[in-house]
């Protein structure tokens, strides 16, 4: 898979001090599973390195890309760049967007657009990540400062692996999707089971075309997957588990598998330890509904936030 991202994360020295951003996780961890498609907006529209820093000012209905000091306005030349970078881009693989996190052009939800004087808000994208995610609006997408927070750093590593599952999926036929969803049930509850439910409700819509149904699921499931799963609805999730695999268990088991859900509900234990031993018995008892969930393995465990460093 490929996931795009920006230059200086990768130790490229482009930023307007001339220096760089290198994010090891990234570069070495990420890096292993998938091909970047690396940019810079700001040198690559043209402008030198290093340069006069610029921030985001509002003026009127627009924002402007403004230098701070001179006060040039480089919208216009970074928006012709934009343009013409997205004529030629090909999403064909990309997995993802990984974002310089504040920066004016990269930066992800995490901007300040100011007035003249003062902070107006802050919390918004640069110019050239808010086009990509209005273009793409599936792509899963993060910068490198939320990478630092366990929750979305799983989240977003998540999110990457089922979208690329997605992508590899043969659209034409509704047994595929069928199929994925089945696989990707308990994944998909412990963000949301409404959500299961209303993905599985797409599928068997009569009304829908099967193009209609494929377009409606990627949009429910990448918004499904981006609410965070929190631990109170994973446990959930682990006992529904316990629940469908109950009948194979001896009382011993149950118990300890159920004091096991208490103490991960409880922060005692890692999310891995209940479902390897979910795993385990799924493949002792050979439990058909836990066939190839996706959730014993959602991604490489390298690249879990735990292990990081
Ligand atoms: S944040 Fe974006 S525009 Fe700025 S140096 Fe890094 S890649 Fe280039």
């Amino acid at each position: 898979m490929k996931i795009l991202v920006s230059s200086c994360l990768l130790g490229n020295c482009v930023r307007y001090d001339g220096g760089h951003k290198l994010n090891y996780f990234i570069k070495d961890k990420l890096g292993k599973h998938a091909k970047w498609v690396t940019v810079c907006p700001e040198t690559e529209s043209g402008m030198q390195t290093p340069r006069e820093p610029m921030h985001l000012v509002n003026k009127g209905d627009t924002v402007r890309l403004v230098t701070l000091k001179t006060r040039r306005d480089l919208s216009d030349k970074m928006n012709i760049w934009i343009n013409k970078f997205f004529s030629e881009f090909n999403t064909e693989d990309v997995c993802g967007f990984v974002f310089k996190s504040k920066s004016p052009s990269c930066g992800f939800k995490s901007v300040k657009i100011w007035s003249e004087n003062n902070i107006l808000y802050s919390g918004k994208c640069g110019l050239f990540a808010s086009e990509c995610i209005t273009r793409y609006p599936h792509i899963p997408c993060i910068d490198e400062g939320r990478l630092n927070d366990p929750d979305l750093h799983d989240n977003f590593i998540e999110q990457v692996f089922v979208y690329k599952s997605w992508s590899l999926l043969n659209k034409t036929d509704l047994q595929s999707l069928e199929k994925f969803h089945t696989q990707n049930k308990y994944l998909i509850m412990a963000h949301n089971p409404e959500g299961f439910e209303n993905l599985g409700s797409i599928i068997s819509e009569k009304k829908l075309s099967t193009d209609q149904k494929y377009f409606r699921y990627q949009s429910l499931l990448m918004k499904t997957l981006r609410q965070i799963a929190a631990i109170r609805s994973r446990s959930k999730v682990l006992m529904l588990m316990v629940n469908d695999i109950k009948e194979h268990l001896s009382s011993d088991n149950l118990t300890e598998l159920t004091e096991m859900i208490d103490n991960y509900r409880k922060g005692f234990i890692s999310l891995r330890v209940p479902l390897s031993f979910l795993n385990h018995y799924s493949r002792v008892f050979k439990c058909a509904q836990f066939q190839e969930q996706t959730i014993f393995n959602p991604y490489p465990k390298e690249l879990d936030s735990s292990c990081k460093t």
